[in-house]
């Protein structure tokens, strides 16, 4: 893939990040737990800390999938692995990709996923 094409993809991917997290901190704000945007910025950078747990846990099942796949998505693009199916390392369509950029399958591997024939 192309850089430009990759940059393309990482914006997105960002901004989707970015999106996911606000979304969060607007929920948690209207708690009455600390939360602001610096809070939610931060956690951007923790991976592994426990605190990212129960971040995740406090969004919603399909929330935290989409930010657990954007997540994904944006490491690959840093071992040089984005756009490549993960299971077969077949490229991924563009047109997949502009509409999901954060798949992780291609189309044929998608659909074994989704019925059940493939372990993720
Ligand atoms: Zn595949």
């Amino acid at each position: 893939m192309n850089k430009r094409s990759l940059e393309k993809y990482r914006n997105l991917l960002e901004e989707k990040r970015r999106d996911l997290l606000e979304a969060y901190t607007k929920k948690k704000s209207l708690g009455s737990e600390v939360g602001g945007k610096e809070r939610a910025a931060d956690m951007v950078d923790m991976a592994t800390d426990a605190s990212t747990q129960e971040f995740l846990y406090s969004l919603s099942n399909s929330d935290r999938d989409l930010l657990k796949a954007v997540e994904g998505a944006l490491a690959l693009m840093n071992s040089n692995e984005f756009g490549e199916c993960v299971e077969c390392e077949e490229k991924i369509s563009k047109k997949r990709l502009d509409a999901v950029p954060w798949a992780r399958y291609c189309v044929s591997c998608q659909e074994l996923v989704e019925t059940g024939r493939l372990r993720t």
